[in-house]
């Protein structure tokens, strides 16, 4: 079961990857994790990789793709893997497609799960914290018993400048952007799974096990 996850933030990623992650027991291959990973452990595209975010500048495609390529030759991602946050263009999915080639292995299912940008903006521009102890609330999901109150501590709720609206707005309209690309890519491939993001998390899990399949 090898797997590429897609995703707007908030809708669910991350749950659904664990839930994933334990069904097929199959590693989730993140960027950013295993970019760390790699660089801690000091692996020759590690140190280069070091190098260029010392100087604050972007690690670039062929050191990350080479570190993807050595992560899913590692024994727990023989039979299968998660990819999040990879491929992000044409040319990473192009050379995604080469290091499978080269293992003799291809991407099963391209799950991407779909959700209703206002739904999204709802989700996201409803957490509140506490300023005192740090609590978070949500408006709609999780409401604090008094408005603007945190139940803890009755400390003053306010809202992160990451979760105004014209923030999240801006992040959903970069997401599309990006992936749009992509979606056409994999569906012209027939991989693509569209998942409905709504519902319970079980409910949306049992959709991604009947688009793999089983
Ligand atoms: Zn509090």
């Amino acid at each position: 079961m090898d797997f590429i996850l897609l995703g707007p933030p908030g809708a669910g990623k991350g749950t659904q990857a664990k839930l994933m992650i334990d069904k097929w027991d199959i590693p989730q291959v993140s960027t950013g994790d295993i970019l760390r990973a790699a660089v801690r452990e000091g692996t020759p595209l590690g140190v280069e990789a070091k190098g260029f975010m010392d100087r604050g500048e972007l690690v670039p495609d062929r050191v990350v793709i080479g570190i993807i390529a050595e992560r899913l030759k590692e024994k727990d991602a023989a039979h299968g893997f998660i990819l999040d946050g990879f491929p992000r263009t044409i040319p990473q999915a192009e050379a995604l497609q080469e290091i499978l080639d080269g293992l003799g292995r291809d991407i099963d299912h391209v799950i991407s799960i779909e959700v209703d940008d206002e739904e999204l903006v709802t989700r996201l521009t409803g957490r509140r914290m506490c300023k005192a102890c740090g609590e978070s609330f949500h408006v709609v999901f999780n409401p604090p018993v008094e408005e603007g109150v945190c139940d803890r501590c009755k400390g003053e709720l306010y809202q992160r400048d990451d979760d105004r609206e014209q923030t999240i707005r801006q992040r959903l309209s970069v997401y599309s952007e990006q992936t749009r690309p992509l979606i056409a890519y994999y569906e012209k491939q027939g991989k693509l799974r569209r998942i409905e993001g709504t519902g319970s998390i079980d409910n949306i899990f049992s959709r991604v096990v009947k688009a793999a399949g089983n």
